[in-house]
């Protein structure tokens, strides 16, 4: 009788009024909040999917068996789609947008849901204040922190350019103690950008031992992606070995054509790193764009030392401007630029908003130059004293991007932000990057099995935070969870058209809660802040 009556009750895809069934007199019926039946569970450790039902009791996976039959306030037919673990994504910029958009609906529609933030070495000092902010906002998503090392040194030492005294190091050391106290997962460095550009190797190691010390990890954007990319790989490696703590190169990819390949040599230095026992990792975009300032990335570092006002400064003199520019030129063609000022758009633009979606050829265009690298350089230089823009370049190559993807010691990362929706024209990373791989680059190209891009989203992820109650589905753990449809999962924004959620899911819960569902977000806001190893 109860076995029928829950048939029928699940000839609806998903029922949604909470009903109760009756048990068998002397039974200890267990009652869940929620069962999902049928689906095929990629349970995050990569192993090949199985069929279970899945039932969850307040934010906790309360039991995973063939067939459960209990009540439960609510059931949901799952049948024929895929049950994985929420996504954590271990490098965003999520701080752009948390405050607007406090459902992330960008990243929840894509399965995502843990953000961490504090990236390329850029995170709020001190931490606490701003993770009350964050909990205050009643969030959609799990929220998580680095301390970043440009952050530390910008507060100690101002963005100049010089090795830190004794007495500046003591301060970052505390300024990294206390980041990782009041609850990161590490440290991160943005060696490219100032002033991480300006840290000698020995002075981030050093605040990486004090972050490993603590239990964190070291995350970075290296120095160089491009002409210099094979020296800042032995580099990331080196502060993690010296360091003593895991080390992770970040959005890994090979800027420039003329470097195009180079993922060959890294791939087997991390090899090598690994089978000599230095914990390293890597985390990547699926995508061969990548984002930030036209500033930071067409103009050498050392033209940025000082902060605006010395940057305009530099612009103003003739002889100085000059030297800009030259380098400017050797980038745009050989590096970020991809060889030509079509391949550099803009993303979003305070000045002037209209110049979002423009490419770097039409703005020069624009302004009356003949389209020349030389006249593309002094755009960029334009652009930087008119107050700067954000900007997407695309100079990286699919074949590296493959490869790194495909590595063992690779994670999925979006390097994105909480959209805005309709707002300037960002990056697609951040509406497309998980469902990107599982519809590109598992179903259509074949690059991984569904198990392994999983596991590259979840359970590897937080093995890298020592996040042990998320990431995996199993019983007693947090119920994140993310549900899709294997045939149909696809990234939707491109780069003409970024505001474009993703397709495929159709269901994401957080911590016991839905909170996406046929569609649409849920009222739920059920994410939480979550704290590091060392949090006091
Ligand atoms: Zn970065």
């Amino acid at each position: 009788m109860t076995r029928l009556l829950l048939g029928l009750l699940l000839v609806s895809t998903a029922v949604q009024a909470p009903f109760y069934i009756t048990a068998a007199a002397g039974t200890q019926p267990q009652t869940y909040d929620l069962i999902l039946k049928g689906g095929r569970i990629v349970d995050g450790t990569a192993s090949p999917w199985y069929s279970a039902d899945i039932a969850i009791t307040g934010d906790t996976i309360a039991r995973i068996a063939p067939a459960i039959n209990d009540q439960a306030k609510r059931v949901v037919n799952v049948k024929g789609l895929i049950v994985s673990p929420g996504f954590i994504d271990i490098h965003t910029h999520a701080r752009r947008g948390i405050f607007e958009v406090p459902t992330a609906d960008n990243y929840i529609r894509q399965g995502v849901t843990t953000l961490i933030e504090g990236p390329d070495g850029g995170s709020p000092i001190p931490l606490a204040p701003f993770l009350d902010k964050v909990a205050a906002a009643r969030i959609t998503p799990n929220f998580a922190m680095f301390i970043g090392q440009g952050s530390v040194r910008s507060e100690v030492m101002g963005e100049v350019d010089r090795p830190a005294t004794r007495e500046e190091l003591e301060k970052m050391r505390e300024l990294v103690t206390q980041g990782m106290r009041e609850g990161a997962f590490g440290l991160s460095s943005g060696l490219f950008y100032v002033p991480g550009a300006f840290t000698p190797t020995e002075e981030v190691i050093d605040l990486a031992r004090v972050a490993g010390s603590m239990g964190g990890i070291y995350i970075s954007h290296m120095r160089d992606e491009a002409k210099g990319l094979t020296d800042s790989v032995r580099e990331t490696l080196a502060i993690g070995e010296k360091g003593g703590l895991p080390t992770q190169i970040t959005h890994h990819k090979v800027v420039g054509k003329k470097y195009w390949g180079g993922s060959v040599q890294t791939l087997r230095m991390v090899d090598e790193a690994r089978a000599r026992g230095v914990d390293a990792t890597i985390d990547q975009y699926p995508y061969t764009a990548s984002a930030t300032s036209i500033g930071s990335a067409l103009l050498p570092a050392w033209a940025n030392e000082g902060g605006r006002d010395a940057t305009l400064k530099r612009l103003q003199d003739p002889a100085t401007r000059a030297k800009v520019k030259a380098a400017s030129v050797a980038i745009i063609r050989d590096e970020r630029g991809g060889g030509d000022p079509k391949n550099v758009s803009v993303s979003a633009c305070q000045f002037d908003p209209k110049l979002a979606g423009q490419n770097l050829a039409q703005i020069t265009q624009g302004r009356g130059l003949a389209v020349t690298l030389e006249n593309a350089a002094e755009t960029a230089m334009w652009i930087v004293e008119q107050g700067g823009c954000g900007g997407i370049f695309h100079a990286i190559g699919e074949e590296d991007l493959q490869r790194i993807l495909a590595h063992p010691a690779t994670m999925v990362a979006s390097d994105g932000e909480v959209a805005v929706f309709g707002r300037n024209v960002p990056h697609p990373r951040s509406y497309g990057t998980f469902a990107r791989v599982l519809g590109l680059y598992v179903r259509d190209k074949k690059v991984l099995t569904l198990e392994t891009a999983v596991q590259k989203m979840s359970a590897f992820p937080a093995q890298r935070l020592g996040l042990a109650d998320r990431g995996v589905l199993r019983q007693g753990l947090k119920a994140d969870i993310a549900v899709f449809d294997a045939t149909t999962i696809r990234d939707t924004a491109t780069f003409e058209k970024p505001h474009s959620y993703a397709e495929g899911v159709s269901m994401v819960i957080v911590n016991g809660q839905v909170a996406f569902e046929g569609g649409k977000m849920t009222a739920a806001r059920p994410g939480r802040v979550l704290f590091g190893p060392a949090k006091q």
